[in-house]
Formats: C-alpha cells, structure tokens, sequence
C-alpha cells in the first residue's frame, strides 16, 4: 500500500513540474533566469515522466488491469514523443528477455556506431567511441521521435523480436500521441515564440532529455562488471534466465536517495529486471532480500556506490570495447 501511495505522489509530482514548467514558458513569457529555471523544470518533468511513471505503466507495474497500464504508458507518446506500442517490444520483450544477448538485446547492438560487447565485430573508429558516444546518446531521443519508430514498423523487428505494425486503438494511440507532442513541444510554443527560438530550445530540451534517458539505461547494463552472450554462447552453455539477468545487470548508487526518487528505481536495476510488474518504490526493500539470496547462490551481484564509479566503470567499459580486436601488424621472423 505505501509502495503504490508512493508511485502514484511520484506520478502527481511528475505531472505538475512539467505542466507547471510548460505553463510558465508558455503562457507566463518569463524573464531570463525564471525562463532558464522552467527549463530545466522542463528536463526534470519529462525525465520523471519516463523514469517513474511511463517506464512503470509500460511494463504493467501502475494499475492492475492492461488498459490502465497502456493508458499511463501513453505518456511516452504525448509527453515523450515515442510510440509506446514500440516501448513494449524494444524493452518489454528485446531488451527485458535477451539482455546483454547480442542481436537479440537492441539496447547493446548499436553497430556499426558502437561496439559494446565482445561478440561484435571491431572496427577501427570505435577506438575513439569512448569519446564521441556522449553525442549519440544526445541524437537517440530525436531520432525516436522522428523516424525511429517508423524505421521500426517498417523493418517489422526490434533486434530479432517481431513488431507489427499497428491497427486501430494502437495505431489511434501512435498518430494521437505524436498529435499531441508535436503540438505541445512546437507549435502552441511558436504561437508565442519565435520559430528558431522554439526549434532552438526544443532540441537542446530533447538532446539533454536523451541523453540523460540513455546514461542511466546503459550504467546498469553497459559497464565493465556486467555479463554478456552471443546467442551461440547460451546455447553452448544454458543458464538459468534470472540468473542470466542478474549477472548481466549492476544497480548503482543504492544508497543515494534524491537518485533513486529521480530514476524511479532503475538504480536497483537488478531488482527491476527481475521483478519488472512489482512499482520500483518496493526495490529497496526487495533489494536486500535479492542480495542475500544471491550470494547464498554463488551469483554475481554488483553494486556501484557512487555515480562516479558507474559513470567511470561504463567509460572504461566502452574504451576497452573500442580497442579490443583491433588487427594489429606482425612482422614473423
Ligand atoms: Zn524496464
């Protein structure tokens, strides 16, 4: 009962940074520094949104019933400019079945951009990727939001899990929402604004929003003590799923608090993957519980401490996978 209160003041919370902040731009004209505040309301509204109350609903952690669920993941259409229906299968069914599973996880297939696991092919620009990932992870959200989910229904698969184009409520759903995104991001602002300034701050807004959404996603998989498989490997040698999750999985900075209220939880990752419908304001306490029986099990269990050592660990993670494999000249003899 306290865990759900908690979800649903996080959601409350959510809803009124960012319609207050849109309100104050909006119809308010602030000044500067009241501007520049909104703003960064703005990136923490949205970034709320997604952490706490879409990533939540999508995965049918919110309400009890899947119409109530699909109607709060909705959020990512209206608010975040993505097709929920897409969410689903990229991170539901891809990324939540085959994490860190090579092809199959598209979150850690970012070829031929980035070569982030040992199975995939070097080439040599990813020597300098520990560099020039940072502008990726900015572009992400935009290209979601423009072609990414069209590319997808187009290809018909996300990794190797089908997604099929939609039809009727989904598809009222995907056209709706990017209705509403649109016109609350762009347009309703160009009314007031000048057109440059809005296209200005619009992509600056997504470009922060994005990156922020991709870093945290990638410190919990994406660093040198997770785990990761070609499809061939677990063939090879079959183990168990949750432990497949959790060896493939780091929760960072459990012990920060103002963190974990702002990411909803997807700092006790670990916990997440393996409880994906259980509200994230339960992980602490399930955390514990997940530890002591994963030692108990001979499971590797890893934990960062600090934002610091994540962050370091994900740099150095992309660094040593940049290197690896680069053909290197020998001379015999
Ligand atoms: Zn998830």
């Amino acid at each position: 009962m306290r865990g759900r209160a908690q979800l649903y003041a996080k959601g409350v919370v959510a809803f009124v940074v960012l319609l207050g902040s849109w309100l104050i731009l909006v119809v308010g004209q602030p000044g500067l520094w009241l501007g520049l505040l909104s703003f960064g309301g703005l990136i923490l509204g949205t970034s709320l949104i997604a952490f706490t109350v879409m990533h939540d609903a999508n995965h049918g952690a919110y309400f009890r019933t899947r119409r109530l669920n699909h109607l709060m993941g909705w959020t990512a259409d209206a608010l975040l400019g993505l097709s929920s229906y897409a969410w689903r299968v990229k991170h539901n069914v891809a990324h939540h079945t085959y994490t860190n599973v090579d092809v199959y996880d598209a979150d850690i297939t970012q070829v031929p951009f980035a070569r982030l696991m040992p199975g995939q092919a070097p080439r040599p620009w990813y020597r300098l990727q520990h560099y020039y990932i940072w502008a990726l992870y900015c572009v992400m959200g935009l290209r979601w939001q423009t072609v990414g989910d069209v590319a997808a229904f187009r290809r018909g698969s996300i990794g190797t899990s089908a997604l099929r184009v939609p039809r009727r409520w989904d598809l009222a759903g995907l056209v709706g929402g990017k209705v509403i995104f649109v016109s609350w991001a762009i347009v309703i602002p160009m009314l007031v604004y000048p057109w440059w300034a809005v296209i200005s701050a619009y992509l600056v807004y997504s470009m922060v929003v994005s990156l922020i959404m991709a870093v945290t996603f990638q410190l919990a998989h994406c660093v040198e003590e997770a785990d990761f498989a070609t499809a061939e490997q677990l063939a090879g040698e079959p183990r168990l799923w949750a432990v497949h999750e959790v060896e493939t999985t780091v929760d960072f900075c459990p012990r920060n608090p103002v963190l974990s209220w702002v990411v909803g939880g997807l700092n006790y990752q670990i916990e997440h993957h393996l409880f994906p419908r259980v509200p994230h304001t339960h992980y602490p306490n399930i955390a514990k519980i997940v530890q002591r029986n994963a030692e108990r099990h001979g499971v590797r269990y890893v934990t960062h401490h600090s934002l610091r050592s994540a962050l370091r660990s994900h740099f150095r993670h992309l660094r040593t996978m940049g290197r690896r494999g680069i053909p290197v000249a020998l001379e015999m003899g």
